[in-house]
């Protein structure tokens, strides 16, 4: 039998078209190919399964296999096969009416990446690297000749008979000058390796090297079997235990520490997708890893970009996606509108929010030992998603000073009363630092204020989305306030000092700082609060905040200090007594640089005088 024909198709040449733009990936032609392999092999197991394949089915396999000098790669499987008519119905023309679609439509507009992937251009992607490819086949069909297709890269094919003796398919690419490096078995291999690490067919690679053994003794190494056939997502849940995932972790990501607990996605309705993802430990807060979620379909690898099929706070999980819904090769905005993503993306959503709950109930000492880590998860997803938010605002926990959690409503219960202003607001006490804000943390603790530590740099933000969801709820710093004034009551400390007396106070420590950014107020408070205090008030502080995370210009807003005399400590009335003009302000100087001092904002020329001052004061000039 020989045939010779024509493609029908309008187009004088689709094939450059299809080199240039079918993916800007060339490699992407072995993942085509390997996966027709394995559907031919699947479809052959369904068809045994059925009672309709007469021919002994034996041990499925795809193999692809290197000749570096002929130049070819063969990508040969023992599936179904193709008769010479199957090959015109599928390869000419149902392959080809996809490729001529797109070319028709799009040859002369814009971007054509923006389109492609709507179309299965699966089989002709060997064009991007080889000028001939032939196909050599034999149906599983009892009594069908085995049939062998050529096209060297025009719309002209040929069909003849062939010679095979075995049922399946051979497909050998005639690798073109511009594409040699996938001639080079590393390159080959690593690519068959990225995309078909599980297939569920086993899938060989014959690179068709040489080894040496130590007597040198050359060898060809024979096919290695590259893939996992059924990897741990596929299998039930029910089955697995905590090894396994554990295991499998370590199998994606070799060199990280094991993670704090996993999701084992199943779902098949309304859409199909299978996965495992891990919440990672991190490192440090800086270390945010993205694109560790792998996404395949079928288990064919896809991609690791999970943008638009994750949502944004959860793409710092690891792990694996599988969904045959899920439409590749297609644009941004295509994925964006995709309603398959969208309902995947709030199912992962609210699948995550359900693990965070059972973990929150099975046992909440030992997800409180994990907060530290998977807080910033939480959080970051509670600011970004207001869905998230409502799922787990019952299990985001945050802890006090004394290292002691509470959920957000328990927290609410516990500072009520004291902790409410006069106008009814809840006020929360929060550290950044517990040590550097050592001194405010006691003052208010004296209080019997509770404070919150909140030193993770994302809760500078998160404090903002609490505020927002919680009612009649502000948030503090400690330092925002001297105690008495943090949160504001009505009742109010009578001072011991007359008003001229209040007045001379003001003007000696006015006369001690030599920055007009701050401003000195004399308070009454309990003689056991610090006698000088520097405050910055909430609002200024959070927006030197903002400007730093923006990178913008450090000093461009003044630090506006509000500093506070306690007109009611006994070193207050002290300078009051000194004598002598010159005495009173020396005594001033040295209890507002105290105060600095306590602040760690007490710096050069200054620091020096302090220390020659205290010196002399101690009697040693
Ligand atoms: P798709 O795989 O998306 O259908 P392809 O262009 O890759 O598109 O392949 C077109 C058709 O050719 C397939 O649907 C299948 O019927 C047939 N085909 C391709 N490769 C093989 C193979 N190795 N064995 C049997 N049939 C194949």
């Amino acid at each position: 039998m020989q045939e010779k024909g024509s493609i029908s198709i309008h187009t004088e040449n689709i094939f450059p078209i299809i080199k240039k733009f079918l993916y800007s990936d060339h490699e992407i032609f072995l993942r085509e190919l390997v996966s027709n392999g394995v559907d031919a092999c699947q479809k052959l197991e369904k068809l045994t399964q059925l009672g309709e394949n007469q021919s002994e089915q034996g041990e499925l396999a795809v193999t692809v296999k290197l000749d570096k000098e002929a130049k070819t790669i063969t990508v040969s499987d023992n599936g179904i096969g193709m008769t010479a008519e199957e090959i015109k119905k599928y390869i000419n023309q149902i392959a080809f009416s996809g490729a001529t679609e797109f070319v028709e439509k799009y040859k002369d507009k814009g971007d054509p990446k923006q389109i492609i992937g709507h179309f299965g251009l699966g089989f002709y992607s060997a064009f991007m690297v080889a000028d001939k490819v032939e196909i050599i086949t034999k149906s599983f069909k009892e009594g069908t000749e085995p049939a062998r297709w050529i096209c060297t890269g025009s719309t002209e094919f040929e069909i003849t008979d062939a010679q095979k003796e075995s049922r399946g398919t051979d497909i050998i690419l005639h690798v073109n000058e511009d594409s040699l490096e996938f001639l080079e078995p590393y390159r080959l291999r690593s690519i068959l390796e990225k995309y078909g690490k599980f297939l569920p067919i086993p899938v060989f690679f014959d690179g068709n090297e040489e080894t040496e053994d130590k007597d040198g003794n050359k060898s060809k190494k024979g096919p290695e079997q590259i893939n996992e056939t059924k990897p741990l997502w596929t299998k039930p849940a029910s089955e697995l235990k905590d090894e396994d995932y554990l295991a499998f972790y370590k199998e994606l990501y070799p060199f990280g520490p094991d993670p704090l607990f996993w999701i084992h996605l199943n779902v098949d309705y309304p859409f199909n997708l299978t996965g495992i993802l891990y919440f990672p430990k991190l490192q440090n807060d800086f270390e945010l890893h993205k694109n560790k979620i792998q996404l395949y379909s079928r288990q064919v690898f896809i991609t690791d970009e999970v943008k638009d099929i994750v949502p944004e706070f959860l793409q710092l999980l690891h792990g694996v996606i599988d969904s045959p819904d899920i439409p590749l090769n297609v644009s941004r905005s295509f994925l964006q509108a995709d309603s398959n993503v969208k309902k995947i993306n709030s199912h992962i959503t609210k699948k995550v929010a359900d693990k965070l709950q059972e973990l929150y109930k099975n046992d909440r000492s030992a997800y409180e030992g994990k907060w530290d880590d998977i807080g910033l998860f939480v959080k970051y997803g509670m600011m970004t998603d207001d869905k998230f938010y409502d799922r787990v605002k019952g299990v985001a926990l945050v802890k006090n000073l004394d290292k002691k959690f509470f959920t957000l409503e328990e927290y609410a219960e516990h500072v009520k009363g004291n902790q409410t202003d006069k106008n009814e607001q809840q006020v929360w006490l929060y550290a950044t630092d517990a040590q550097k804000q050592h001194s405010f943390t006691e003052a208010a603790k004296r209080k019997g204020y509770d404070v919150i530590l909140f030193d993770s740099p994302i809760d500078n933000h998160f404090i903002g989305t609490l505020e927002q969801k919680l009612e009649k709820t502000s948030l503090k710093r400690v330092d925002a306030d001297t105690a008495d004034k943090l949160i504001e009551k009505d009742e109010a400390l009578e001072s011991v000092l007359s008003k001229e007396e209040e007045e001379k106070v003001k003007t000696l420590f006015e006369g001690a700082i030599n920055d007009k950014s701050r401003t000195v107020t004399v308070a009454a408070q309990s003689p056991d609060e610090m006698p000088v205090t520097l405050t910055m008030p909430e609002f200024m502080r959070r927006m030197k905040d903002m400007q730093g995370m923006q990178g913008m210009m450090m000093g461009q807003m003044p630090d506006m200090y509000t500093v506070t005399v306690n007109a009611n400590h006994p070193l207050t009335g002290r300078i009051l007594k000194a004598e002598g003009e010159e005495q009173q302000q020396k005594l001033a100087q040295q209890a507002y640089d105290l105060a600095l001092l306590g602040q760690g904002l007490l710096q050069g020329q200054s620091l020096t005088d302090f220390i020659h001052r205290s010196a002399g004061m101690l009697g040693v000039e």
